[in-house]
Order: C-alpha cells, then sequence, then structure tokens
C-alpha cells in the first residue's frame, strides 16, 4: 500500500460542505487524525493539527494536497493544559470561531499487564482520557458560542471489549472516551453541538504496524468479513460525516468501523 492509497478516498469530487467550519484534529501528524485533516480541509474547512511534533504548514498542504490557507500546524502535547490553552486560544484568535473538535492523539503501549508501571499507566490515561477532556473543555464554550458543534472522539474495538495489542490501561482509557463522549453529548445537545465516537478496529496506521509483528496485521484480519485491514481514509470518511450537518440527529453514538469483526 502506498501513502496515497492509504490516506485519501477514491472519489474526485470533491464536496465544499465544510466550507467556512474551523476544526482542530488532535494526532493529525499522523494516521488516522491526518487521514481525517485530508477529509476535512477537502471538504472545504480550515483546519488545525494539534501533534507533538508539528508538521510544517506548507509540507502538510502538500502531503495532502491541499491549500496552504486550508492547514495550520501546532506543536501540542495534549496531555498539557498551559499548551491546550494556548493552542485553541490561537486558532480563536486567528479564526474567530471553532466549529469542529477531532481528538485522535493516542498511544497504545503493549505491556502485560503484571509490567504496567504507575507511571506508564499515567501516561496511556493522560494521553488519551485527559488529552481528550482538555481538548473538550477549552473547545466547547466556543462551539456553545457559536450555536453549533461536532467533537469526534477516538475510542476503538478496545471501548467496547478489549484490547487486540494494547494494555489494560489501552483498554481502560478507551472504554473512558466512550463514558465522556456519551456524558458530554447529553450535556451539549441542546446547544448545538453533537459529540460521538468512532470505534476503529484494526487499521493501517504507524501504531498498528508498530505495535504488531510483521504479518500480523494482515493475519489477525483475513478471517474477518471484510477479510483485510482497515485503511486511515476509510475512518476519516466516517470521522468527516459525523462532523457534518448531515450528522445532526447523531449523538452519544459509538460508531463501529472495523471490517465486521466486532459484530453488536
Ligand atoms: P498514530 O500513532 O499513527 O497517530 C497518533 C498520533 O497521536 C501521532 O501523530 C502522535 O504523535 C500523536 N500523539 C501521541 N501522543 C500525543 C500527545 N500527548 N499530544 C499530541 N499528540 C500526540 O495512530 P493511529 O493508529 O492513527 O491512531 C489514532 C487514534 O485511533 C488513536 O487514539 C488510537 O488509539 C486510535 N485507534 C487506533 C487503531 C489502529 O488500529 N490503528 C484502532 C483503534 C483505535
Amino acid at each position: 500500500m502506498s501513502a496515497d492509497e492509504g490516506l485519501r478516498a477514491p472519489t474526485s469530487a470533491d464536496s465544499v460542505e465544510l466550507e467556512g467550519r474551523v476544526a482542530i484534529v488532535t494526532g493529525g501528524a499522523s494516521g488516522m487524525g491526518l487521514a481525517t485533516v485530508h477529509a476535512l480541509a477537502r471538504r472545504g474547512a480550515t483546519v488545525a493539527v494539534f501533534d507533538l511534533a508539528a508538521p510544517g504548514r506548507t509540507e502538510l498542504a502538500s502531503m495532502l494536497d491541499v491549500g496552504v490557507d486550508r492547514v495550520r500546524s501546532v506543536a501540542v502535547d495534549v496531555t498539557d493544559s498551559g499548551q491546550v490553552d494556548r493552542a485553541v486560544a490561537s486558532v480563536l484568535a486567528e479564526q474567530a470561531r471553532l466549529d469542529i473538535l477531532v481528538n485522535a492523539a493516542g498511544i497504545a503501549p503493549p505491556t502485560p499487564f503484571e509490567d504496567i508501571t504507575e507511571d506508564e499507566w499515567s501516561r496511556v490515561l493522560a494521553v488519551n482520557v485527559n488529552g481528550t477532556f482538555l481538548c473538550c473543555q477549552r473547545a466547547l464554550p466556543a462551539m456553545r458560542d457559536g450555536g453549533w458543534g461536532r467533537i469526534v472522539n477516538f475510542s476503538s474495538t478496545a471501548g467496547k471489549t478489549i484490547s487486540t495489542a494494547g494494555g489494560a490501561h489501552y483498554t481502560t482509557a478507551k472504554h473512558g472516551v466512550l463514558g465522556l463522549t456519551r456524558h458530554l453529548a447529553k450535556a451539549y445537545g441542546p446547544v448545538g453541538v453533537t459529540v460521538n465516537a468512532v470505534c476503529p478496529g484494526l487499521i493501517d496506521t504507524p501504531m498498528a504496524r508498530g505495535l504488531l509483528p510483521e504479518g500480523s496485521l494482515e493475519r489477525a484480519t483475513a478471517s474477518y468479513p471484510v477479510p483485510r485491514v482497515g485503511l486511515p481514509w476509510e475512518v476519516a470518511e466516517l470521522v468527516a460525516f459525523l462532523a457534518s450537518d448531515r450528522a445532526a440527529y447523531i449523538t452519544g453514538a459509538a460508531v463501529d468501523i472495523n471490517g465486521g469483526d466486532l459484530i453488536v
């Protein structure tokens, strides 16, 4: 699979349904976050990447084949409240609005349960859960004031059952993301903000490739009803739909996208 095949939906028609919308995508420098940046920008949104090692804006635009005006790039550790405050404030100062937040930043160490240190446990919860909390809390006032908002949080099949490759801390964290998603959906639905989660199965990203030995992704997915590894753009298309007006009546959902691995 070439980088392009994994990143971009096979469609030539660019829609502008998100024209004028301003989005933040955490973890937007890699994998499904990066594919989501592409999907949102292609639909007309201006998208700010929040990531540890944020790529340069020009590099990002040319990698995704979108206009340089469509993307921003900010180095942020989502576990650091001061950094999240400053990064969200910089987007609001420049764009004067914030419509869409996608929380894709995540880590999933495969450590066996008895070997997980307290530090590692805390870090996994901090990135996956606290980071999602901090970004939601800082973004929501602008969405509420604008009367429209879309939040899409990355949980996982691990948030509904247990992780294939990540440790118990990862499974715990992704269950936590679903709890936060459901709570916020109830609280913010009345002011025009929907909050949903996506629950991907095994998707072909640097995270999944880094967790599993060579060939394991293909072997693990060969028996799925859709017998192959999922692609980042396939998840990004779902996120972009949830971020659109077309998904206005969906909130508090935890949407599976896993080739039928988990059918509930
Ligand atoms: P990835 O490793 O390709 O991308 C994750 C990104 O998050 C990276 O760019 C990384 O730098 C960033 N990140 C990590 N810690 C951060 C921090 N503290 N602050 C800011 N950015 C940080 O991973 P991916 O597979 O695209 O995963 C995206 C999301 O999907 C994650 O939340 C992951 O847990 C979840 N997920 C992945 C799979 C899979 O099979 N790949 C399955 C289910 C869920």
